[in-house]
Parts: C-alpha cells; sequence; structure tokens
C-alpha cells in the first residue's frame, strides 16, 4: 500500500548509476511508509544527500564564496506541519535538522548562524559539505569571471559534464496522507544568505489533504508563483497531477520565463511530473514495487515553451 516519488533535479543525469540511488533512496523510504511519513521523507533524502552526486548534502553547489549553504523543508499534509532549514552550514544532512525542528518546537524556518547553532544543539556534528568536484567547479567558475568571461557550469548541477546531479525532491502518499520533501544546496556562485524556493511554503514545496508537492529549478520564480500551492489548488480543483504539473509549468513559464520540474502526488496516490528543461529523473514505488522506466512529461518546445 502506498507511493512514493523521488525526483534528482533539474538536468540531472539519467545515467544508470544515478537511477540507481534514486530508485535505492526510494525503496528505503518505502519500507517506512506505514511506520511514519516524516520518517519516510528523511530516510529517502538522507541517501541523497550523503552522495557527491546531488546537489544537496554533500554534493551542494556552492555560493560566490565557495561555502554549501544548503536549504532543505519537509511538510506532512495531515497535521498541516511544515520545518524549513535555510542557508545552513556544516551539516551533512539538513533534512534531519528539518525534522528536529518540527517535532521539537513550534518554530517553522530557522535559517544561517541560528539554524546552524539548532543543529548543534540536537547534536549534529560538524561535516563539511564540500565535494572535491563542486570544489573543483567552484574554481572553474570563478577563474572564468575573473576574466571576463561566463562561466561554463551548469548552475543547478555546478558541474559542465554530462554526468551530475541537481536538488531532490520526495512526495509520498501513505493511504491516509501526502506529504512532502526536498533538500537542495541551491544554484552554483549564488548569493551568500541566498535563500531558494526549496524552503519557502507554497513557493518550491507544498502538502495538503490534497496534494504533495515538490518543485526544481530557478528557486526565485517559484517562490514569486507560489507555483507548489498553484500545483495543489488546480489538484483541488479536480485535475490530474500530471496536467496540475504541466499547467503550473506553462504558468511559470508565461510569467517568469523559467524552467523548472514539478513532482506531485494526490490523495487517490496518483503521481504525476512535468519539466521544460534537458532531463528530469524521477523514480517511482509503488505497493513496493519499482515502476519500470517511469517517465515524466518533457514540455519543453510545446505550449509556447521554448
Ligand atoms: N530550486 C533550487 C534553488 O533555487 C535549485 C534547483 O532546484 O536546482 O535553490
Amino acid at each position: 500500500m502506498g507511493i512514493i516519488a523521488v525526483h534528482g533535479g533539474l538536468d540531472t543525469s539519467r545515467e544508470k548509476q544515478y537511477l540507481e540511488i534514486l530508485q535505492e533512496a526510494a525503496l528505503k523510504g518505502h519500507e517506512l511508509l506505514l511506520k511514519s511519513r516524516v520518517q519516510a521523507l528523511e530516510a529517502v533524502l538522507q541517501v541523497l544527500e550523503e552522495s557527491p552526486k546531488f546537489n544537496c548534502g554533500y554534493g551542494s553547489v556552492l555560493n560566490f564564496d565557495g561555502i554549501a549553504e544548503m536549504d532543505a523543508a519537509i511538510m506532512d499534509g495531515p497535521s498541516n506541519r511544515f520545518a524549513a532549514v535555510a542557508a545552513i552550514q556544516d551539516v551533512r544532512h539538513p533534512i534531519s535538522v528539518a525534522r528536529a525542528l518540527m517535532e521539537k518546537t513550534s518554530n517553522v524556518i530557522l535559517a544561517g548562524a541560528g539554524a546552524v547553532k539548532f543543529a548543534r544543539a540536537q547534536g549534529f556534528p560538524i561535516v563539511d559539505c564540500i565535494a572535491d568536484r563542486q570544489h573543483e567547479s567552484w574554481q572553474k567558475a570563478r577563474a572564468s569571471l575573473a576574466r571576463g568571461e561566463k562561466p561554463a557550469q551548469n548552475l543547478y548541477t555546478g558541474l559542465v559534464s554530462a554526468s551530475y546531479g541537481d536538488t531532490v525532491g520526495c512526495v509520498l502518499w501513505d493511504g491516509a496522507g501526502l506529504a512532502a520533501a526536498s533538500s537542495t544546496g541551491g544554484c552554483l556562485l549564488k548569493t551568500p544568505g541566498r535563500v531558494g524556493d526549496t524552503p519557502n511554503l507554497g513557493g518550491g514545496i507544498f502538502a495538503s489533504k490534497t496534494s504533495a508537492v515538490v518543485c526544481t529549478g530557478i528557486g526565485e520564480a517559484f517562490i514569486e508563483t507560489l507555483t507548489a500551492k498553484y500545483v495543489d489548488q488546480v489538484i483541488a480543483a479536480g485535475n490530474e497531477p500530471n496536467q496540475a504539473a504541466g499547467l503550473a509549468l506553462v504558468r511559470l513559464y508565461e510569467q517568469k520565463r523559467a524552467e523548472g520540474g514539478i513532482l506531485a502526488v494526490d490523495a487517490q496516490g496518483n503521481v504525476g511530473s512535468a519539466f521544460n528543461a534537458g532531463r528530469f529523473p524521477v523514480v517511482v514505488v509503488a505497493d513496493g514495487r519499482l515502476i519500470d522506466n517511469y517517465q515524466p512529461v518533457n514540455l519543453r518546445g510545446e505550449q509556447g515553451i521554448h
């Protein structure tokens, strides 16, 4: 019983090694699904935050100053509880800090030094999250800027090669309720202190009795259009998640000319996902079984999207 769907971010490689980690994460979450939605989400994201392949935890892209500042959020639909950490540094699992915030305090968002202080008080050790290849990528990007050139690196993934990964997110339905979680290092060379859509409720994440939604792409565009909340409203109006994700991307493109990926599940356990960029790997586990070769809808080139 139940559905769990995990995405590996915009422009993320669909090579076997990336899909396998997403699958491992989804299956791990599925084992915990009937025990606790929040625990299941944390388990999924921890697998991805541990890997240097994805732009979250260890593997995060670096900000302008060469520091990994991470955002993570978690929301449980039935209890309407939300918690997020923003611009947090030196913790391996920002999602676990967000979960602790949700379960142990009445605060909803902690940012920067305060988030780090809370993490230490909760016993999360100091862990450097800078993977070698992200550090090299940052050095190259800064050198390009110093030469007056535009960096060749991918904004989302930090890397130039075809093999890379971005922000991660997960939505689930356990037969009784919906929940969502997301984790990211944000965008390469972001301004120190910049916070993206991942911890912005209604922008990059939302969960209710109707749907669970997570987004990836340029965070500012998702925040200003309240895209995750819009997807929930479109599903509440009677649309399937696939349709809602597509309509939200068309709207995002119309309003902001932005790229994105959206993953959603509704209260009947229907999963939907769409994107308008190069790649957007999604894996789905339904009733304990991995769905073979699940493909999100690619809207690039359609409905006026370039
Ligand atoms: N949405 C993330 C941010 O803007 C980045 C991404 O999804 O690639 O921080």
